[in-house]
Formats: C-alpha cells, structure tokens, sequence
C-alpha cells in the first residue's frame, strides 16, 4: 500500500470493493517506479455502476438544484488544485508550472463555466405552434484518455451532470488517481448518490463493457481514432448516441507577413506542449518559402533550449512521455523518418531513468510521408515548406485529421486561410484557448463538440410539443 492506493470504485454514492482482486499498477513515468495500485474493474462493476447511475437519474434528470451542487463541486475540486497540479505530475509527468496552469487550472474554469450554465432554464424557444424544450439523454459512459487526464474527465462530466445525465466514468488506466480527486471533491459537494461512479480498469474489460452497455444511453469519448471506432461500433448495435473526440495532425501556418520569431516560438512551444501529447498539437509547421531557413534555424534552436527532466524541477520545460510503450513509439516513427532531423532525435541525450524523448525537429518533410500524416503524440516538429496561401491550404488539409490549426499573418489574410482549413478550431496569431468555445473534430479527429453551451448540447435531447 502506497498513500496514493485507492483499492475501492465509487458507486450509487459509496466507496465499494471491485468484483475481482485484480489491480492495475499506476506508473510514475520520471521515476519508473509504482506509485499505487487502483482496482481493474470487471464487466460486473460495470453492471452495477449503471444500474446506479440509472437509479439516480429520475431525480437528477429533473432536480432544481443542479447549479448549486455543480457549485459547490466546483468550490470542493478548486481547493484540491495544488493537489491535482501534484498527482498529474507523478502519474503523468507534466512539468509542474505547465500542471498548475493547464492540467489543474483548465478543469476548474470548465467546472465553474458548466456550474453557470447549469442555472440556465431548458426550454429552447419556440417554433410556430411548438414548444421547444431540452432533456437530458440519460446515462453517459465517458471513457477518457490519460494526457490531460482530469480535464478530459471534467469536459464529459461537467456537461453531462449540467445536462441532467448521471454518468459512468472509466478514466485511463495509465493516469487513474487524479479522477478519484474529483470523487472526493464529489462527495464533499455532496452531489447526489449514483449521479457521478467511477470504474477503473483496463479499455478492453471495462471501457468495453461500458460501450456495448444496453442501459447506456451514450458513450462520450476521448483517445485514439481506433478505439473511437470500436466504440462506435459497439454504441451502433442499439443506436446509442456516440460523441469522440479523437487524434489530430494539426498545421501550425506562417504566412509570408507573419511575425516570424513569435510564430516559431510559439509553434515550438504549442507543438512540445506536454511533451507533444496533445492532440491539438501544431506538429506541422508549414512556413512560406521567404522564411523557410530562418524559421528552421529559430525553431532548431528553440527545441534545443528545452530543458528535459524532472517534472517537479521549476527549470524543466519538457517532461517523460507516459510511459515506456508511447516512448517506443515516438523513437520509432523519429528512426523512420527520411526527412532532415535539424534537432534532437533518437540519439540525443536524455535522463537514463524515465521515458523521456529529446524535443526533436525535422524539416524539409515530405507533406505524404508518415512523420506528415501519422499523429507520434511526443516531441516532434516537422517543417514543410510552401509558396504560395493556397498551396499552405492544401497541405494543411492534406490530413486524415481535422482538429485545429494556427494562422500566423495579417488579420484578414490570416482568417482567410483559417476558413479554408477543414478543422474544428484554428487559432490566429497565437490567440488564447476559450474554454467557452466549441471544441471537437472534422473528419478521423470526431463527432460532436465538447465545452460550453455545444459541449452541454451534446448531452441533451431536444424535444418539441405542438399546442
Ligand atoms: P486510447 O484510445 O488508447 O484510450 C483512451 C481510453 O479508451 C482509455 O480509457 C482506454 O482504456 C479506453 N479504451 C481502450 N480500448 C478500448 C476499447 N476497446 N473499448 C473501450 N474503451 C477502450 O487513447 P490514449 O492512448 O489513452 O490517448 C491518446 C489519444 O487520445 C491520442 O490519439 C490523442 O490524440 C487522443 N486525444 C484526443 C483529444 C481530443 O479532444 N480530440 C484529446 C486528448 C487526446
């Protein structure tokens, strides 16, 4: 047993032993070492978890206090940040300034703006002789990812309990303890019993069984586009509703007026964000062909001042990968590759302990080649050149992916190419995340929008009444 042990599930309100002995050892990345251990849920977990989940949802689908325990939610998991800053770091490795900010601050702004928008009232409007009212769904199954581990869960969660919905969470089997922060902070808000279970486990056994659930209304999905697609078809048999969020490959481009060192630097920094998993990554930077060698110098020798290391060091920029699989991974589509490497790559140094991977750049990569089309999730930028907007388009839509991008130049040149490109976000001069805007996928990236009043939408039936 390890302090951050956590051998119980939540379910129907209570802290319940799993089904099976079996548990799941939670890896420390930097370290190499175990950190806990949380239960590996069975099928029969799953049973129980939605049949809580349904019993609680008659109540909760019409309760007038949504907004106060939402509130209140939000109070109890503000508090624990510097403690959800402190667990995504050991069980992730996010470099602490990046976890305070990001992996604890962007959680608990969403939170906060779904327990404003749980206040809303639920009729839609009227249309001629219709009333138009909205409904909770019902049951959800949110299945997420482990690189941002608690906002994924809080994005599916927060909507859907805003909504009316009670949900079935399984969060990542690599990144599990974070989740069970805001199980605490559940049961302190004293948010209703059943209304919010957690199921650990691995996806084959219990992400499985939650996605081919009868009595699960929808799956709400976060990770790779293969599992969104065995979701999918698991959801299909009983036409269950299905939202993924899933890969990207996005295009980070710099127009021939760009301000070039800020659209480098920043790209870098965007592309290396927790050390590259992150799947709205820039990880190809498309530079017009005025600017091509300055920008591969600039951002050759961006990579190379990125400190690597400890994630708890205030210096480190870049920290592990999540584990030793995704570290094998990346090396090998850097080892693939034919483009130029101009910094990093697999013989670069890094700490002997810990799944780390050198920030890597390659330029003068070919726009079809796999380092262009296949999303490698670690810290690896690949520059391609262009000559002219329209070819910078094609390439940047020249993507199986379509889930945002960057416009680096004169405003309205800029938001010119931003409409062309066939992806769910696209930033302009490095403007800042709005946590309220709609955020999801084009093509293979998903379906549906997460985040503000789209991401509550998604959840929601619409219903109209004739009079
Ligand atoms: P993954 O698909 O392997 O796992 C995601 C979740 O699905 C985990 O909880 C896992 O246990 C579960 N799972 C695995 N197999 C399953 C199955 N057969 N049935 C049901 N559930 C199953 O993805 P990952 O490696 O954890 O995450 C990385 C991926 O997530 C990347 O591709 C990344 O781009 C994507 N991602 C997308 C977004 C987005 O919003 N678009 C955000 C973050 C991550």
């Amino acid at each position: 047993m390890t302090s951050l042990d956590r051998p119980h599930l939540y379910i129907g309100g209570e802290w319940v032993p799993p089904a099976s002995a079996e548990t799941i050892p939670v890896e420390n990345p930097a370290t190499e070492q175990v950190l806990a251990h949380v239960p590996a849920g069975t099928a029969a977990d799953v049973d129980r978890a939605v049949a809580a989940a349904r019993a609680a949802f008659e109540s909760w689908s019409v309760a007038r206090d949504r907004a106060e325990v939402l509130d209140r939610l939000h109070t109890a998991l503000a508090s624990r940040a510097a403690e959800i800053a402190r667990v995504v770091g050991l069980e992730l490795g996010t470099p602490l300034k990046i976890a305070k900010a990001v992996q604890a601050g962007l959680p608990i702004t969403v939170l906060r703006s779904y327990a404003d928008l749980a206040s809303r009232h639920s009729s839609a409007g009227e249309i001629g002789n219709s009333l138009i009212e909205r409904e909770p769904i019902g049951v959800v199954g949110a299945i997420t990812p482990w690189n941002y581990p608690l906002h994924q869960v809080v994005a599916k969660v927060a909507a859907a309990l805003a909504a009316g919905c009670t949900v079935v969470l399984k969060p990542s089997e690599l990144t599990p303890l974070v989740a069970f922060l805001l199980v605490d902070a559940a049961e302190e808000a004293r948010v209703p019993a059943g209304v919010l279970n957690v199921v650990t486990g691995t996806g084959p056994v219990v992400g499985a069984a939650i996605a081919g659930h009868p009595a699960v209304d929808m799956v709400s999905f976060t990770g790779s586009t293969a599992t969104g697609r065995a979701i999918t078809h698991a959801a299909a048999d009983r036409i269950a509703k299905v939202a993924l969020e899933l890969g990207g490959k996005s295009a980070n481009v710099i127009l021939e007026d760009a301000d070039l060192v800020r659209a480098v630097k920043v790209g870098v920094g965007n592309a290396y964000l927790n050390s590259g998993q992150t799947c709205t990554a820039w990880t190809r930077m498309l530079v017009h062909e005025s600017h091509y060698d300055e920008a591969v110098s600039l951002a050759a020798k961006t990579a190379g001042g990125y400190t690597v290391g400890d994630p708890f060091d205030e210096s480190t920029r870049l920290g592990p990968l999540v584990s030793r699989a995704q570290r094998d991974r990346v090396l090998g589509f850097i080892l693939r590759a034919t483009a130029r490497l101009v910094a990093g790559g697999a013989d670069a140094p890094v700490p002997p302990l810990g799944h780390f991977v050198a920030p890597t750049v390659f330029a003068d990569v070919d726009p079809d080649s796999e380092l262009a089309q296949e999303e490698v999730f670690g810290p690896v930028l690949s520059i391609i050149p262009f000559s002219s907007d329209d070819e910078a388009v094609a390439i940047a839509n020249n993507s199986k992916y379509g889930l945002a991008g960057g416009v680096w130049g004169s405003e309205e040149r800029a938001l010119a190419v931003a409409r062309r490109m066939r992806t769910g976000q696209v930033d302009i001069n490095g403007a800042a995340f709005n946590p309220l805007a709609p955020f999801g996928g084009y093509k293979q990236s998903g379906v549906g929008r997460e985040l503000g009043e789209h991401g509550l939408a998604e959840f929601q039936q619409v219903k109209a009444i004739q009079r």
